[in-house]
């Protein structure tokens, strides 16, 4: 990926990684941000208490793909409470929990709807500092569960909460310190002392994300992060990029003017050819004024798949 350019004068590059402050916490305007959207969201900031509760961490296989399958028939009832109220709130009853857990222990659910045919992978929550994503995801996979006749053909899998440690802490990168949008195992992946991990795929909510790719192969994916206000792509994806921009409203960014070493945009879209979108929300402290239109672009992305898809 890339992430794009800021939009208004008053954002920040919150994905660039050339400044130092950026490896460690969301900068000043999405933090603050974010941390706003959350609470206002929800109505009281008591719901931090009710996050994701810690749990003691199950084995972690190494090998990518070795956990690729769902495990079946196993309602999200059954692991409600590990998950976050904002999470589940819009939700009823569909829905995986994954047998990895974030690198803290915390739960990793994803949501499957369709039999068979292409696949759109959504995920949110890479960045846990980054409440919209999140919400926008949850929303999303509540309406598809009202809508069934919204997915007649092929497959969206929805991840809606990537690193659920980051979003308790309200923290850009995970429990070990990783921004997780440089730990994936692209060719331009680099060290940088471990905050891109120690070396690629050293983190679980990265192979959380592989082993979703090799069980649901993708024909196109969108990654949502937040507030750069943009749609970004890499891969064979710059029509998708112009159909989601004319459902959403937001503008087609294709350069970044920074590196993104290790990012998910530049594995799966680029070294990959995976049409890959990273759909940057605007600011602000709730993501329902957006909902309908980032809704329908969230549709257009599997219409794509379906006509290019596998
Ligand atoms: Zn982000």
């Amino acid at each position: 990926m890339g992430g794009c350019r800021p939009v208004g004068s008053e954002s920040r590059v919150v994905e660039a990684d050339t400044s130092p402050a950026a490896s460690t916490a969301e900068a000043p305007i999405g933090e603050s941000l974010m941390t706003e959207a959350a609470s206002s969201s929800s109505g009281t900031s008591a719901d931090l208490d009710l996050m994701a509760t810690r749990t003691t961490p199950r084995a972690q296989p190494d090998a990518v793909g070795m956990d690729a399958s769902p495990i079946s028939d196993r309602s999200i009832d059954a692991d409600r409470a590990a998950l976050p109220l904002e999470l589940t709130r819009h939700i009823s009853t569909s829905g995986n929990i994954h047998p990895l857990t974030s690198a803290g222990g915390r739960t990793l659910a994803y949501w499957v709807f369709g039999e068979t045919g292409p696949v759109t992978l959504i995920l949110g929550g890479m960045h846990g500092a980054e409440r919209t994503p999140t919400l926008l995801c949850a929303e999303f996979v509540g309406w598809l569960e009202s809508h069934p006749e919204a997915v007649t053909a092929g497959r969206i899998v929805v991840a809606p909460l990537v690193d659920p440690d980051g979003f308790a802490s309200r923290r850009r990168n995970n429990d070990n310190g990783v921004d997780l949008n440089r730990n994936y195992p692209a060719t331009n992946w680099r060290r940088r002392a471990d905050r891109h991990g120690s070396r690629p795929v050293s983190e679980p909510e990265t192979r959380f994300v592989l082993a979703l790719m090799e069980a649901y192969p993708p024909s196109a994916i969108v990654s949502i992060h937040a507030p750069l206000a943009c749609v970004n792509y890499d891969g064979p994806a710059e029509e998708l990029a112009r159909q989601m921009s004319h459902a959403c409203g937001l503008p087609v960014r294709a350069s970044v003017g920074y590196p993104t070493p290790g990012s998910f945009g530049s594995f799966a879209g680029v070294d990959k050819a995976i049409p890959t979108i990273t759909l940057e929300l605007r600011p602000g402290r709730d993501v329902a004024p957006d909902f309908d239109a980032c809704r329908k672009a969230l549709l257009v992305a599997h219409e794509f798949s379906l006509a290019n898809g596998r």
